[in-house]
């Protein structure tokens, strides 16, 4: 049976989540510790979903019916043993699809997270009754929504796409308003709303507009990236960087410059031979409150399945688990990634530009045959 450390049930009062204090971002790792070093856990809690949309990232392993998880107990002594933790999120399916699952693992996890002074992040689609999301309310930092829609129509035909029956659309508008609803009342109960919005084909010409409708929700912050059509949604349409830094550009042209807009895994790098990739780049440092993070997976993040136990170190690529905590300690499993010839492919780090390399999936997709080690930032 797992014992809380007493120590940890002293809470500690936390910074507040800015575009200057982003505990996610895994260069900090590199600042601190001269390495990248494990400090967020990632934990899938189900492959249930209500929704079937067609960029899903995970859309292969989403299931009807699933089976026992992992004892709580042996989640949270991992957890214990991962020395320098600083974040946790919550992903699915979605997590809350149950609330048994809500009121026996995720509610804990928080809590858990809370008395360690530790940050955490649920990534939920929000559309189920206000009364789940309450309940995890008060122990949650940021509850990470997607938003890729400009209206109730868009969300209809996008969200459930791959859902393989006909889902009719006064429920879909439903759903739509009660996410829209969800996320306000969140925001006002002090939970940082972050909405996600990835650059595809469907979005890439729309972004300003979708910028508006997440600033009315009351988000406080919207994240952007783009999408790699890989696994579920492979066979979605991919569109070329000309277009992904158009709507790059387009969106710090029109965006609420209030508003924290926080980029990932963009396909652009200070080291790239085409000025245009550099010349945004310059851009999106300059602009006030406006940030892009570097890629976590595997760099400072691993994954893990609730009910397998595997280890992953990325939540969506096709790298096979790479552990499994029934048998091994977090750190070890890092490590031992850190030692692998993927990794080390993608390890480079050009300080000067604020960058620790390239996404894997990134890398193979538009820079295949690219050694980034023997790269460096033109600035
Ligand atoms: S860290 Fe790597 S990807 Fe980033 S600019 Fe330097 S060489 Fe390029």
């Amino acid at each position: 049976m797992y014992r809380m450390n007493p120590e940890l049930t002293l809470h500690q009062p936390l910074p507040p989540l800015t575009p200057d204090n982003d505990p996610w971002e895994p260069l900090e790792n590199l600042k601190r510790f001269g390495r990248h070093a494990l400090t967020s856990v990632e934990f899938t809690v189900t492959n249930l979903c209500n929704m079937r949309c067609e960029h899903c990232a995970v859309g292969d392993t989403l299931t009807m019916r699933e089976g026992d998880k992992l004892p709580l107990s042996l989640l949270l002594s991992r957890l214990d043993e991962v020395e320098q933790l600083q974040t946790i999120s919550i992903t699915g399916g979605e997590p809350s699809y149950s609330e048994r699952t809500v009121r026996e693992y995720i509610v804990p996890i928080l809590q858990y997270a809370r008395s360690r002074g530790i940050r955490s992040q649920l990534n939920s689609n929000v559309t189920l009754d206000y009364s789940r999301y309450e309940l995890i309310a008060p122990y949650l930092d940021v509850m990470h929504i997607s938003f890729n829609y400009t209206s109730a129509d868009d969300f209809h035909e996008v969200g459930f796409a791959r859902s393989g029956h006909s889902v009719p659309r006064t429920a879909a508008v439903r759903m739509y308003e009660r996410m829209i609803d969800n996320a306000r009342r969140l925001s006002e109960a002090g939970v940082l709303v972050s909405a996600e919005s990835m650059i595809n084909f469907r979005t890439h010409r729309r972004m300003p507009e979708i910028h508006r409708l997440i600033k009315e929700m009351g988000c406080a912050r919207h994240e952007v990236h783009p999408m790699y059509p890989s696994a579920w949604a492979g066979n979605l349409p991919a569109i070329s960087k000309e277009e992904m830094r158009l709507a790059v550009a387009d969106l710090l042209d029109t965006r609420d410059p209030e508003m924290w807009m926080l980029f990932g895994t963009l396909p652009f790098y200070s080291c790239s031979s085409d000025v245009a990739d550099r010349e945004l780049l310059a851009r999106l440092k300059r602009e006030p409150r406006v940030t892009v993070r570097n890629d976590p997976d595997g760099r400072n993040r691993l994954n893990v399945n609730l009910f397998t136990g595997e280890v992953f170190v990325t939540d969506f690529s096709d790298i096979p688990a790479f552990g499994n905590i029934e048998e091994e300690r977090l750190d070890d499993v890092f490590s031992r990634w850190l030692d692998h010839p993927l990794s080390r492919s993608v390890n480079c780090h050009c300080p000067a530009a604020a960058c620790c390399g390239p996404n894997l999936l990134v890398k193979q997709m538009y820079y295949e045959g690219v050694d980034f080690l023997k790269q460096r930032a033109v600035l």
